[in-house]
């Protein structure tokens, strides 16, 4: 008898051990093994043995994200570890089974254990169990979204895992990993990429490929939220060559779609398209719900960035036809509030209503307050422009106070200018004190769009109140703004090139490699040719041998030549034709009058005032349409866009060829005459003035306000000309509307 279960201890610590080889390379084996080891274990009554496969089966079940069965086998191994009075892996399998109750959200219980097991650990005082019930505790609190809590319990842990070997680093390195995701949730962006960059350096240090791989590429999304969109790329491109070597396709398609985004967000949206496209055919393949409708709607995102709204809607709907219960709520409300935008922006106001409201349930159900203020909000845009002023009021009043319990300034903003702006008719007392808390936070939170946009409608309100010099004051402001951010949006486009810049460079670098091997291959190609002539030419006459050879060297030199300039031509073709692609992409005329949009024209005067010899004359002319929020709010937006789409043509009539016609913003329309003067400018603008007057948009007369100015007049930038031009518009107005007003000095001094 002895014997036997000499033999059968010895099997089954054999089957441990292998079990804990074969870990890395089949997950599924591992668990037989074990299984095993801890039947044999069990029938001969060897407790230890059992112990120690209940624990290891613990780790490898929660591998295998089998989390009921890792929360057995735990609890189990530290029940008989705890009898054998093991305290090192009592405590190590306590913390295993304290890590499944986190998992399966039984906090309740977690807590208990937690309780009990902290203290028992810092009494024993060994470093390894130490760290592993700190990282429990960390988890458990990381689990009840307390992030600042969780992060402090890592820390902590990490003093304790200073041991040179490598589980100790690789552990290490893990829990740098959930320091980073801590910060990302408490969105601590600087931390959270600091954290990533820690953990990497750990993984590479332990050459560990696959951790490399998945950790690039959560740190190219930090940087990415930190606006470094040139390490961003570098990052994702090397987390998908790390991927190449690897076979870890999962990590693979998410290192596509980081990617991918990268692109979009760097505006090559035909590599963002092609990244995020081989990560959603994978997730077809293996059939994964959630990552379809995760990069579907990426997907969406791409076309809507390149205003194929339809394209978008149904990448867009293929998320929401998925089956509910496979896909993140969060992604399905994604889906439904993007495409209720759409929907929106298209006159569509009832599904655009239903879709918005289905989002709105998904955040209402998840508690997510700040996506539910978003809801709100877009639910009041839908009924503001569906003229139920009433229903659109109560949308901003909740978001506006969801917004406000979150604590979050940029949703309350967001809420208060339109809110304050529909309030500006009925109720101009509270508007303008919304305006003033918009305005305030707006300051606070240096958000000079949000600050520019309070200062417009302040100025509006003041002037409908009759404050002509306050509302000047605020103009003064908003001009003064306008210039710093039109430098802000320059050096973000720079920013953006060099971005997009850097990204080709790396592609381009990457097709000269395959042509120099191709070259390298070529040239082999050429000196085996060689040898072989000379083979030959050892069989046949001296003079036959001269002639032969020179030939086929002359013959072999010249196909050489050709193919080498075949591949140059055919590089510079695919460069080329790459850019034509990108650059088509890149939209110059805005979509509902077909002018020029706001982008092009300051492209164009910048280039014109690079070229501009100051010899010519060259003038800029602002119109704005009088009172047209009261078109849209008797006649409906529908209307409003018509009317909007009239005036647009009718602009274009009264301009020569090489005029330019762009919609400045709103019903504001911008035009440039090069080679023009003032007085001839003038009178392009009273014709303006006087066509629109007389002309019907869908029946309906209106008026507009026009601003004009020259280059003469010394301005030196093309904001500050139209700046001029604005003024002078600003003045037509409250000199009573439809009227022209050619810019002077004196406007300029009243504005001093
Ligand atoms: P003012 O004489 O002072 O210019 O009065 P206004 O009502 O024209 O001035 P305001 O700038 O307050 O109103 C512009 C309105 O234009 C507000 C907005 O609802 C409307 N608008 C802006 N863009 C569009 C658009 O694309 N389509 C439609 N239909 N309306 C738009
Ligand atoms: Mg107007
Ligand atoms: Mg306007």
């Amino acid at each position: 008898m002895p014997s036997r279960d000499e033999a059968s201890i010895q099997r089954a610590e054999t089957l441990l051990s292998q079990a804990q080889l074969a870990q890395d390379s089949s997950l599924k084996r591992s668990i037989e093994r074990a299984n095993q080891a801890l039947k044999i274990s069990k029938e001969i009554d060897d407790i230890s043995t059992t112990a120690q496969a209940h624990f290891l089966l613990g780790k490898l079940t929660r591998q295998a994200r089998q989390n009921k069965s890792s929360r057995h086998h735990f609890l189990t191994a530290s029940a008989i570890f705890e009898r054998l009075s093991d305290t090192e892996n009592y405590i190590l399998s306590y913390a295993g089974y304290i890590n499944a109750l986190v998992k399966d959200k039984q906090l309740n219980q977690a807590d208990e254990a937690i309780s009990i097991l902290v203290p028992l650990a810092f009494q024993y005082g060994e470093d390894f169990p130490i760290a592993s019930t700190l990282i429990a505790k960390g988890d458990y609190h990381f689990a009840l979204s307390q992030h600042s809590i969780a992060v402090v319990q890592y820390l902590m842990a990490i003093e304790y895992l200073t041991a040179p070997e490598s589980d100790i680093k690789n552990r290490n390195a893990r829990t740098l990993v959930r320091i980073a995701e801590a910060y990302k949730r408490l969105e601590n962006r600087e931390e959270t990429a600091e954290y990533y960059e820690k953990a990497l350096a750990i993984y590479t240090d332990l050459n560990e490929i696959k951790s490399m791989a998945r950790t690039f590429n959560t740190l190219a999304e930090a940087q990415r939220y930190l606006g470094n969109l040139v390490l961003a790329l570098d990052y994702a491109l090397q987390s998908l060559a790390l991927h190449g070597q690897i076979d870890d396709a999962e990590g693979r398609a998410k290192a596509l779609m980081g990617a991918g985004i990268i692109y979009r967000h760097i505006g090559r949206y035909e590599q963002s398209l092609k990244h995020v496209h081989q990560a959603h055919k994978y997730y077809k393949k293996v059939n994964n719900a959630t990552g379809i409708a995760k990069t579907s709607n990426q997907i969406g995102h791409i076309y809507f960035r390149l205003q194929q709204f339809d394209q978008a809607r149904s990448f867009y709907m293929l998320s929401i036809s998925l089956p509910e219960e496979k896909v993140e709520p969060k992604t399905l409300a994604t889906a439904l509030r993007e495409s209720a935008i759409i929907d929106w922006n298209k006159g569509n106001y009832a599904s655009a209503t239903l879709l918005a409201k289905k989002a709105d349930d998904i955040y209402r159900d998840s508690n997510d307050k700040a996506k539910q203020s978003k809801t709100q909000r877009i639910l009041a845009n839908i009924k503001r422009d569906e003229n139920n002023v009433s229903s659109a009021l109560n949308y901003y009043r909740e978001s506006l106070a969801l917004a406000t319990e979150i604590e979050s300034d940029v949703y309350q903003i967001k809420t208060l200018i339109p809110l304050a702006a529909m309030l500006i008719d009925t109720n101009m007392e509270e508007a303008v004190r919304l305006l003033k808390s918009a305005l305030t936070l707006a300051r606070e939170n240096g958000h000079k769009a949000y600050t520019l946009e309070s200062y417009r409608y302040l100025r509006l309100a003041e002037k409908t109140k009759g404050n002509l010099a306050v509302s000047l004051q605020y103009a003064e402001q908003e001009i003064a703004l306008s210039k710093v951010i039109q430098e802000d949006i320059n050096n973000n486009e720079l920013a953006l090139e060099k971005a997009k810049l850097h990204s080709l460079r790396l592609e381009i670098e990457l097709e000269t490699l395959r042509e120099k091997n191709k070259l390298d291959k070529l040239e082999l190609a050429r000196k085996n040719n060689e040898i072989e002539i000379a083979q030959q030419a050892t069989t046949i006459s001296e003079l036959e041998l001269t002639k032969n050879r020179y030939a086929s060297v002359a013959l072999a030199l010249l196909l050489a030549v050709c193919l080498i300039l075949i591949l140059l031509i055919y590089r510079r073709f695919i460069v080329s034709k790459q850019r034509n692609q990108e650059l088509g992409y890149l939209a110059t005329r805005d979509p509902l009058t077909n002018c020029f949009n706001r982008r092009v024209l300051f492209d164009l005067m910048k280039r014109d005032f690079a070229r501009n010899p100051q010899s010519e004359d060259y003038c800029v002319i602002m119109i704005d349409i009088d009172y047209f929020k009261s078109i849209n709010d008797s006649y409906g937006h529908t209307v409003g866009d018509s009317v909007l789409r009239g005036v647009a043509n009718t602009l274009q009539s009264c301009v020569r060829q090489n005029d330019v016609v762009a919609r400045f913003g709103g019903e504001e329309f911008c035009i440039v005459l090069p080679d023009t003067s003032s007085h001839q400018a003038m009178r392009i603008a009273e014709n303006m003035r006087e066509t629109i007057q007389v002309c019907r948009f869908d029946d309906i007369a209106i008026t507009c306000s026009l601003g004009v100015t020259s280059i003469r007049f010394n301005a030196t930038t093309p904001s500050e000309l139209i700046d001029q031009a604005d003024l002078a518009l600003f003045k037509s107005k409250s000199l009573g509307r439809n009227q022209v007003t050619l810019w002077s000095d004196a406007l300029a001094r009243v504005q001093d």
